[in-house]
């Protein structure tokens, strides 16, 4: 541990501020530092592991692919990313889908498509794509200036042009928005996640989708947190009844290797055209197969299991001691604490388990299938350190 923090502090861009934990295995929902210490992790790598770490299936797909060929261009036909986006488009309705290797190269796929509609459909003045306040779409210049929080955006002035503000479950700024503004696209997350875990309300989501609808703007879901299971259906916007022209994902999608993926749905599937975006990595074998392990297991079966542990947490920390309000929808939950969210998450950390942040609340991201017993252990460190 002293050695890899010496030389992280010494050779790494200090753009992390990092626990004084250093990880070095995994299995299940247990991680392992360097010092043998176990810990329960309620963080899966940010929505990232969603079977755990190092889950049996997933590496024998992995494996299995890489000893046959881990990478060749997207000049040659594969068959991973294929059978990946055959079974996206299978349990989403989606017609087409285009893989990146991040959430940010996700959201950035669907932002040039919605520029793309936009302008055949509109004409050129009509690019502004409104965002929500508190939201969080990635780090690149583009999506940092799709990402509604000040704080990111300062240092890195001007932004890509384009990109105007709602408040989160207030129709009426989005309306007052498309009323002043040439709009192609509304894009949002369900729940916001960096946000601090804000979930948006059934009438608000509805209500985008009609707005979206009746002026022939697009819908684009950022499910890049929300997505793959982590709620409590295969994507979050399924929850309301809703249906976005366009959806990306990433993170729990490869189960642990690098990959973003944007769908697009029946206005959308045919803008992008040869030549139009691309991505050397983009639907890599290697991580198609693992994605493929991880997406054809995300059944009724396991979305009842996300629920129930769900109701679970949301009934042990519902009032609890000094725990304000539980917030979130699935398996991706925020801790409203009376004390100052970042004692508790080290407190949890001594007691051996690993919690998250979202803004000022203690974010929970467990894995899918944690087994009830290790959530219950979990729970109780937890609810002890709030007190
Ligand atoms: C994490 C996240 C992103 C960015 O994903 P990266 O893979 O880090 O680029 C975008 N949108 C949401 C909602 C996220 O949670």
């Amino acid at each position: 541990m002293i050695d890899t923090k010496i030389l992280d502090e010494q050779y790494i861009s200090h753009t992390y501020s990092r626990f004084p934990v250093e990880i070095i295995e995994g299995k299940g929902s247990f991680m392992y530092d360097v010092e043998g210490k176990e810990y329960i992790d309620l963080g899966s790598g940010i929505a990232v592991n969603i079977f755990g770490a190092c889950d049996p299936l997933w590496v024998e797909a992995v494996a299995s692919q890489l000893g046959k060929l881990q990478h060749t261009s997207n000049l040659y036909y594969t068959q991973p990313c294929t059978q990946l986006a055959k079974l996206l488009c299978e349990k989403t309705g989606a017609k087409k889908v285009f893989f990146g290797n991040s959430g940010a190269e996700a959201n950035e796929c669907a932002i040039k498509i919605a520029r793309k509609y936009a302008k055949e459909k509109k004409g050129e003045d009509t690019y502004k794509i409104i965002t929500l306040k508190n939201s969080f779409h990635g780090r690149t210049i583009t999506t940092l200036a799709a990402t509604g929080q000040d704080v990111f955006h300062n240092d890195f002035l001007p932004l890509t042009d384009g990109f105007i503000y709602a408040e989160a479950n207030n129709i009426e700024s989005v309306k007052n928005l498309v009323k002043s503004n040439k709009v192609a696209a509304i894009m949002f997350e369900c729940v916001l996640g960096e946000g601090g875990v804000l979930t948006l309300e059934d009438d608000f989501a509805k209500g985008l989708y009609s707005l979206a609808k009746e002026e022939d703007i697009l819908l684009i879901c950022d499910e890049v947190q929300t997505g793959n299971g982590r709620c409590g259906e295969m994507y979050a916007y399924m929850h309301y009844g809703i249906q976005p022209d366009i959806v990306t994902t990433a993170k729990g999608l490869g189960g642990g290797l690098p990959i973003g993926a944007c769908m697009m749905f029946d206005k959308t599937e045919n803008v992008l055209k040869y030549g139009d975006h691309g991505s050397t990595f983009g639907g890599n074998p290697a991580t198609c197969a693992g994605a493929i392990s991880v997406v054809s297991r995300i059944d009724d079966k396991l979305l009842a299991e996300v629920k129930a542990k769900s109701d679970y947490i949301f009934k042990s920390l519902s009032g609890a001691k000094g725990v304000k309000s539980v917030s979130g929808m699935g398996l991706m939950i925020g801790i409203e604490t009376e004390k100052d969210a970042s004692l508790v998450i080290n407190e949890c950390m001594s007691n051996g388990v690993l919690v998250l942040k979202a803004k000022t609340k203690v974010r929970l991201l467990p894995p899918l299938n944690i087994p009830m017993e290790l959530l219950e252990r979990a729970i109780e460190v937890i609810k002890k350190a709030c007190e």
